[in-house]
Order: structure tokens, then sequence, then C-alpha cells
């Protein structure tokens, strides 16, 4: 049986081809009059300091260049070209940008909050070939306003209505009003509710049905996994499979919800040490931090992600990730650095950070460089017009997909996480955040996201709010 064929992991909650086309098509006049509706971020008009302390690391081309030339390699020196400036600030611009003493620009984040309110609101006509990535807007916007410290109170009526409009009565949302359910929407679904808070949107979710139709979808061969182990953990659902599950096993009533799920994570590593959406296919990054999560649902990370995972391949491969000069993360390897992987290879390292250091083998530094991600996302990831909004790289447009998970990768990068084992009782271990201080700091205080959840990625508040809510009702009423 050729391995090849088996389920994927859950689908990296990322946007199709198709979708990031339409995300970052600059060719339509609709965005200008958007454009025009945003109001500038207010910049603080300091002139730049003569001289910038910026680690030539970061300033020059790599010292090792491999003479042979092909189509990668050509598109990896053009991207390091355009790429420098940026890192450099000798493209400074004082009407947009403010820079600090580390030649750094501060957070715009009055235009990024604009683009991600403008985000939720209504779209050009084209985004209909994203209308089965609703739940995903609301996601991804509803997390990068979090992190950016807004209140998003003001969203629970609309995401309560519109998440009761994408629900079906045999369980899961689809990606919109009469469409199938499908975990990764419904998985936004449930983190959408969760950032939004309030027991009125909590409600709308029919747990029951919910795990039915989860035990409907559980493989025997145990995969599909991040996203149903965020739903079922943060919903607080039972385990049990019901004979009408086509995983049900008559012989071996303990094989439930998240059984073989570990074991099949462990089948994903790959030969290069990092993880792919099933065993035999290539590691990607985004996968990558599926796993980890989903071990770290599935118990205490310092126990089974080095139980499950080869943690010296592991680390290479994801340490390989981070390039110089770049500073931010490519997705796999001999690709592009693009701002999203901040988050999806980025935010691996907090949880690989807690397995080692519950282990034999603690680390006291970071095992990635926070410096060269933070200057990567604050100087090349940040959209250059009145738009606002974070991308991919430069010549790139911001969208709410890079917006959320560049975000996400710049709080990895500005927190430290440690998990807290003195007083578990047989609980979960508690994820406890701590500024990150090590070494230089070269963003201004002012600049600091919020902290999300290492597992989650919404904030500890919402992770909280929700399982608490369900675990005090105590079953399905
Ligand atoms: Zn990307």
């Amino acid at each position: 049986m050729s391995t090849s064929q088996q389920p994927p992991l859950s689908p990296p909650p990322q946007p199709t081809s198709e979708i990031e086309e339409v995300l970052t098509d600059d060719n339509d006049s609709d965005y200008s009059s958007i454009d025009s509706e945003i109001p500038l971020s207010s910049t603080t008009n300091k002139p730049p300091l003569p001289t910038m302390m910026i680690d030539s690391l970061f300033t020059t081309p790599p010292l090792l260049h491999d003479p042979l030339v092909t189509q990668t390699s050509t598109v990896q020196d053009e991207t390091v070209n355009e790429i420098l400036p940026f890192l450099s600030a000798s493209n400074k611009q004082p009407d947009l940008f403010t820079y600090n003493e580390f030649g750094v620009p501060n957070l715009r984040r009055e235009a990024h909050v604009n683009f991600l309110h403008m985000s939720l609101g209504r779209l050009p006509g084209r985004f209909v070939a994203a209308d089965a990535s609703r739940p995903w807007f609301l996601y991804w916007c509803l997390s990068g306003l979090a992190m950016l410290g807004e209140d998003v109170t003001q969203y629970r009526d609309a995401v309560r209505d519109t998440a009761k409009s994408m629900q079906n009565p045999t369980g899961g949302f689809g990606g919109g009003g009469g469409q199938l359910s499908h975990l990764a929407t419904t998985y936004a679904v449930v983190l959408a509710l969760a950032i939004a808070g309030g027991e009125e949107g909590f409600e709308v979710i029919d747990r029951r049905a919910m795990w039915k139709w989860l035990g409907g979808l559980k493989q025997r061969d145990g995969g599909g996994a991040y996203c149903a182990a965020v739903i079922i953990t943060l919903l607080d659902l039972p385990l049990d499979l019901t004979p009408e599950s086509p995983a049900y096993k008559p012989d071996d009533p303990s094989f439930n919800l998240l059984s073989g799920v570990a074991d099949y994570v462990r089948r994903c590593q790959t030969y290069e040490g990092g993880i792919s959406s099933s065993p035999s296919a290539e590691a990607h990054g985004a996968y990558a931090f599926c796993a980890l999560g989903c071990l770290s649902l599935l118990g205490n990370p310092s126990r089974t992600i080095p139980q499950y995972l080869n943690l010296p391949s592991l680390l290479s491969w994801l340490s390989s990730r981070q390039y110089a000069p770049e500073g931010g993360f490519s997705g796999r390897t001999n690709k592009l650095v693009d701002g999203c992987y901040s988050h999806w290879v980025g935010a691996c390292f907090p949880l690989l950070e807690a397995a080692l250091n519950g282990s034999s083998m603690p680390v006291n530094d970071s095992l990635f460089s926070r410096e060269g991600l933070i200057r990567y996302i604050l100087c090349c990831c940040q959209d250059d017009t009145k738009r606002g909004g974070l991308r991919d790289k430069p010549g790139k447009m911001s969208d709410a997909y890079h917006s959320c998970y560049v975000l996400s990768g710049l709080s990895a990068g500005m927190h430290q996480w440690v998990l807290d084992e003195t007083e578990n009782n047989g609980e979960e271990p508690e994820w406890m955040v701590l500024p990150c201080l090590e070494g230089e700091q070269v963003f201004e205080v002012g600049d600091r996201v919020r902290a999300v959840h290492p597992v989650y990625v919404i904030p500890q508040g919402a992770v909280r709010g929700m399982k608490n809510y369900y675990r005090a009702k105590g079953g399905f009423n």
C-alpha cells in the first residue's frame, strides 16, 4: 500500500493558491477606493538618528554562495537584493515609518488595526473566490486585532450571528451558509467565537452534533489531527466514539477520538527532520507547527514531543528555515523567506523550548534569532503604503492571513514561554509568558504586541474563558 494515499494531518490553515491570488492581487481598482478611506497612522516625526546599530549579518549578502546557478538560486538572490535596502534602512520612508536606534521601524499599529477592521467589513467583489474561507477572515482579523491590543468585543454579536448561519445540523461549520462542514473552517469559527467571547456566542455551538460529526471523521490510523484536537479540547468534548463512527473498534472500546494521533504525527517526521502533511510527503513549516501543537494538546509537551519526535533532527530542520541576511523563515527547503512562516516556524520554538526545558537537556538561550525575526517582520513585512496590514515580503500586498500570522510570529519573537508544572495536581500544566529581554532588544517597548497562547494561537484569556464555560456545564446541556 502506498503511504502517500494516507489522509493528511488537518490541513494547515493557509489560503489556497486561488485565494492567495485574490488576497494578493494588486491590480484591482476596488482597493484604491478602500485605501482612500483608511486614515494614515499617526507617526511621531522623530528625525532618524545618524548612526543606526545594524549588524552586518543583516546588511550584506551571505558569505557563502553556491556557484551553481538554478532557477531557485536566481530567485533567492533576487529576493535578498530586494530585501537588503529594507533591512539596512536605506530606503527610509519618513512619512510612513519612524526608526529606532537599531535601524528598525516602529510598528505601524494604527495602520494595521485599520486594515484588519476594514477586512472584517464589506470586501470587493473578487473576494467571492474566498467565499468558502469566510470563517478564516473572522479568525485572522480578530486574532490580529487582539494581538495589536484592540478590544474586539464590538464584534461579538456579528460573530455569533455569522457562526449561526454557517453551522450544519449534522455538526460542524461550513465556510459559509449552505456549505458542507469542514474541520479547518470549524476550527476557525470556534477560535473566532473564543476570541470574541460571550456566552451567547458559545451557546451557538451544538457540541453534541459536533462530537458526533468528529466521530464520523475519525481515521483509524490517527490522521486528521491539530484542528480536531483544538476543537475537542476547547469545547471539552468527550473522547469516546459511538458504534456509528467508521473508526469504532468493537474489540477495543478504549480507541477514541485522539487514539493513534501521536503515532501518526511520529510517522509524519521526514528524513530531513521536519514534519509533513502525511507520511512520506515533504516537510513543511505549517505541519511542523500543527504536529507540535497537537502533541502539546495530547499531553505535557516536555514528555510528548521527545517521545514521538526526533528532537535533534527537527531542531536542525527548523533552524535551517531561518535565513541570513533576511532574518525571517522559509516554509520548506530551498524556498524563499515568507512572513507567514514567522508563525508556522517561529511559533514552533516556544513549544520546543518548553519540551527541552522539561528534559535532561534544558536550553538557556533562544533556539532561534529573535533579533533576525523581529528585524524581518518590522523592516520587511509591514505594508509600506497607507493601506496598512502585514505581508509575505517586500513587493507583495498585505492581506488578512499574513497580518494574523506575521503578528503571531512577532509575538513569538517578543515573548518567552515557560511551562509551569509546579502545582499541576494531575491538571494540564499552565503556560506562563515572560517578556523576552535577553540580549539586545531591537524593538521599542511601545511596539510590543500582545502574547497569544502558544498552542491555540488566541489570547490566553480567550482559551480559559471558553474551556471554563463548557467545563462548568458538565455534559452537553
Ligand atoms: Zn505566506
